[in-house]
């Protein structure tokens, strides 16, 4: 338990040390904390980053795509020299780059009933970036019976909505009490076909980083029980309320 801060790490995060909300005390939560970031595009890559900046310690990267040069617009751990190669791979490079002692697991695959109980097990924090509601039902469906802390996040054309479910509170809603499964077609998100403007990318997956943070530290309102709806277009930003519903998976 007894973590020290040396010199360098004082310094190095000293900006956001001197926050009132965070402290040294904060500081070392966030170095103790393990998050598993799911989808390694164009929200992964900011939320992987910036929790390598702010020094979370652990963090486990999943994604079973290479980079693609349509990728590169708006999934900003990648640049051309890394066209071709596994996205975990080159994340992993460039997020040692940044901060060497964040810890980076890598898996190279896609999330299966199979294999996910295995790779959650060993962190205490989920971020949903993935682009398929069928990968998206599993997270929520494992993550709740797991009781894990679950941040997600969607995006389309203009538009982000966030989520933030609490499983360790079984009066929490579930994404099955917003979506329900037989109502969508499985690339619905999928920027192929809708397409992504890259900043919308970038701003929806730093307030999945800044919402993980939040929960690291225990500070501030959080999301759960509502979805926050960010228009980028028009600039229309509202939270608005998600109902659990009674004959939900979640009850
Ligand atoms: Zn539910």
């Amino acid at each position: 338990m007894s973590l020290k801060l040396n010199k360098n790490l004082i310094e190095r995060f000293s900006r956001q040390i001197i926050l009132k909300d965070i402290g040294a005390l904060g500081q070392k939560k966030i170095i103790k904390s393990k998050v598993l970031i799911i989808g390694m595009g164009g929200l992964g890559c900011p939320v992987a980053e910036f929790l390598t900046r702010a020094g979370v310690g652990f963090l486990g990267i999943v994604d079973s795509d290479n980079v693609d040069l349509s990728n590169i617009h708006r999934q900003s751990l990648y640049d051309s020299t890394d066209i071709n190669k596994s996205k975990v791979t080159a994340a992993k490079k460039k997020l040692n780059k940044i901060n060497s002692q964040t810890k980076v697991n890598c898996y190279k695959k896609k999330i299966t009933k199979d294999n996910f109980d295995r790779i959650i097990k060993k962190y205490d924090y989920v971020v949903d970036g993935t682009d398929n509601f069928k990968t998206k039902f599993l997270i929520n469906d494992v993550c709740l019976k797991t009781k894990k802390i679950l941040i997600t996040g969607a995006i389309s054309k203009f538009d982000g909505h966030i989520f933030n479910f609490n499983f360790k509170n079984k009066s929490n809603p579930c994404i099955r009490c917003f979506f329900q499964e037989e109502m969508i077609s499985d690339d619905i998100l999928n920027c192929e076909y809708e397409g992504i403007l890259g900043t919308v990318a970038g701003m929806i997956g730093t307030i999945l980083a800044n919402e993980v943070l939040k929960e690291i530290l225990s500070i501030g309102k959080n999301l759960n029980g509502f979805i926050f709806v960010l228009d980028l277009l028009n600039l229309n930003f509202r939270k608005v309320k998600l109902n659990k519903q009674k004959k939900c998976l979640c009850n």
